[in-house]
């Protein structure tokens, strides 16, 4: 080490400043929003984004955008979509990390949709590495089964969207977040950044409750 040390100021470099660079992680706010379709993510994230200056990313918002301008990435994500199913992996996985590449400036990120498979999860933490940088917590929105099906037919007539309309493809999406997405909530638990809330009651209530959990996590 000593030796080291003498040959890296011989030739000019500062090793202690170089090894503080490297281990110094930025102090990114990283948030995921996660709960299931209807649990208010999209209304929260809004408020979260107004208030904490985080760059927004959801998954579900920038598909619907691929969808209408008929890129390929919107014509394949399509089917699953109309489904109710889960787009592929590898399709959202390449979205985010060109997203995350191509946005390194910010404060921070808040993804709100995102991940829903254990496999995105374990790819979004090594993007978070590549930034030097880690996933501060993910928050939880708990909200009944009975709860979510009223929200979801109020949405459909709301903003129109053909997922929210049938009845079929609303219990399809509410199945597949309980058999492909609940796993990912054990998944951050297990790094003890699951922070989990109560979704149901006044939209202020619950954004103060989450502005708490965001204020108590480790930065
Ligand atoms: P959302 O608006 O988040 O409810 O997403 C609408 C639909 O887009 C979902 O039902 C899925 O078909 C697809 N989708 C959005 N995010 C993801 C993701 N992270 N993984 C797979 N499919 C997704």
């Amino acid at each position: 080490m000593e030796y080291s040390f003498f040959f890296y100021s011989f030739v000019g470099i500062n090793l202690p400043q170089i090894l503080t660079k490297k281990t110094i992680p930025l102090s990114m706010l990283n948030l995921l929003l996660f709960g299931p379709p209807g649990s208010g993510k999209g209304t929260q994230s809004q408020k979260i984004i107004e208030k904490y200056q985080l760059f927004h990313f959801s998954t579900g918002d920038v598909l619907r955008r691929h969808r209408k301008e008929g890129t390929e990435l919107g014509k394949q994500a399509q089917e699953y979509i109309t489904a109710g199913k889960l787009v592929p992996d590898s399709l959202i996985i390449d979205l985010v990390k060109t997203t995350l590449r191509e946005n390194t400036q910010v404060k921070g990120y808040i993804f709100d949709g995102f991940p829903r498979t254990v496999a995105q999860a374990q790819a979004l933490d090594e993007l978070m590495k590549e930034q030097n940088s880690a996933i501060s917590g993910m928050i939880s929105l708990l909200v009944p089964d009975d709860e979510l099906r009223a929200r979801l037919k109020k949405r459909a007539i709301e903003e129109n969207r053909p997922d929210d309309q049938d009845e079929k493809v609303i219990n399809t999406r509410i199945e597949t977040y309980k058999n492909e997405t609940l796993p990912v909530a054990d998944y951050y638990k297990a790094q003890g950044k699951l922070y989990e809330l109560n979704g149901v009651g006044d939209i202020e209530a619950i954004f103060q409750s989450i502005c708490q959990v965001i204020d108590s996590m480790p930065q």
